[in-house]
């Protein structure tokens, strides 16, 4: 196959974003797409290239002061009927149009086309963000090459809708058991009905106050809810035991070990067990790439909303961002697109932050 991302595509970032989505790479199958790259990111002398399975980072060494890293991920989750890409008026519409192959056009339009960008950029094109974390490109060259990941600020180009969402709140699921005891229905009051007692979960969810916190000027809005309930053991039976799934998303002034603690005084006198959590990160605003960044963008940053992999770079000591031209609303959306303007006025944002000052 000849490559489809020529020179022409690669110098205009609207033309190069419809040539990668054109280039299905559902989570798992992005080596095509990977080959692309790479190709094109070995042939630019003021880069070096290196590979680990389908993930691509190519960096400047310039011997500047900072380093940055510009990354985007490879993979789209599955198609919808939204493959190949199209054109209606300003919008282009397709899988990953903008999550986010909007965002990897920056980073790979700016490799290619910025030899003397202010700061030293690492950028990594990397695969299967949309699923578990075992396959995350990221997370693979953490564990194979840590040194590739060294930088003082990261931006993720995820779809953010052209404002900067910084950090990202942290995410645990817990159960909240109830225990009774089983009786026959007909003679309950032998028993100790368990769901019954998941009444007072319930009630703590629905009476929950959530915090809002705000760090270095975003605001961050916890949540805390049920997502699942299970119990009961037959139509004539009390039952014995109800699990309530919980979900609290937390902001990124606690670690896991701190929403952990205050699960279980929110859940107290109640069995609570820990299935699954994931630290955030802090906005990381005042380094002094994120604020010439926040200076080029112009417009006031938000906390983000979710967890991305900006906690990974968080996680190594590294403030990290997003940014990107795609709608988060629209992001893994049968009617996925993306804005022409908005991919241009971004574009025009990232090359005024790393442009040589003259
Ligand atoms: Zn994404």
């Amino acid at each position: 196959m000849e490559n489809p991302l020529t020179p022409e595509v690669l110098a205009d970032p609207v033309a190069l974003t419809r040539a990668l989505v054109d280039i299905e790479s559902v989570s798992l199958n992005e080596k095509a797409l990977a080959d692309c790259v790479e190709e094109v990111l070995r042939g630019v002398p003021h880069l070096t290239t290196h590979r680990h399975g389908n993930t691509v980072m190519a960096r400047t060494d310039l011997g500047r002061s900072q380093r940055i890293v510009l990354a985007g991920h490879l993979d789209t989750v599955p198609l919808n009927n939204n493959f190949p890409s199209t054109m209606r008026g300003d919008l282009m519409y397709g899988c990953g149009t903008s999550d986010m192959k909007s965002g990897v056009a920056y980073a790979l339009h700016l490799a290619v086309t910025l030899p003397d960008p202010r700061y030293d950029v690492t950028y990594f094109f990397y695969e299967a963000e949309e699923i578990e974390s075992e396959f995350n490109g990221l997370n693979l060259v953490a564990q194979a090459y840590p040194q590739w990941l060294e930088a003082d600020f990261a931006v993720l180009l995820e779809p953010t809708y052209g404002i900067v969402e910084a950090g990202c709140q942290g995410t645990m699921r817990a159960i909240v058991g109830t225990t009774g005891e089983r009786a026959h229905a007909a003679r309950s009051w032998r028993g100790v009905n368990a769901i019954h007692a998941a009444g007072e979960v319930l009630r703590r969810l629905e009476t929950y106050e959530a915090r809002r916190v705000t760090i270095e000027g975003c605001e961050f809005r916890e949540g805390m809810n049920a997502v699942r309930i299970n119990g009961g053991v037959a139509g004539n039976v009390i039952p014995d035991r109800c699990e309530i799934e919980v979900n609290y998303r937390y902001a990124p002034d606690r670690d896991p070990a701190a929403a952990e603690v205050h699960l279980r005084e929110v859940f107290a006198g109640f069995e609570v067990a820990v299935t699954d959590a994931a630290a955030g990160a802090a906005p990381g605003l005042e380094a002094a790439p994120a604020k010439e960044f926040l200076a080029a963008v112009g417009a006031a940053p938000i906390g983000k909303l979710g967890w991305t992999d900006v906690a990974r770079f968080a996680a190594m000591g590294i403030p990290a961002l997003n940014f990107g031209p795609g709608d988060p609303n629209l992001a893994h959306h049968k009617d996925e697109h993306v804005e022409i303007s908005k991919i241009r006025d971004g574009a025009a944002t990232l090359h005024r932050w790393l442009a040589p000052t003259a």
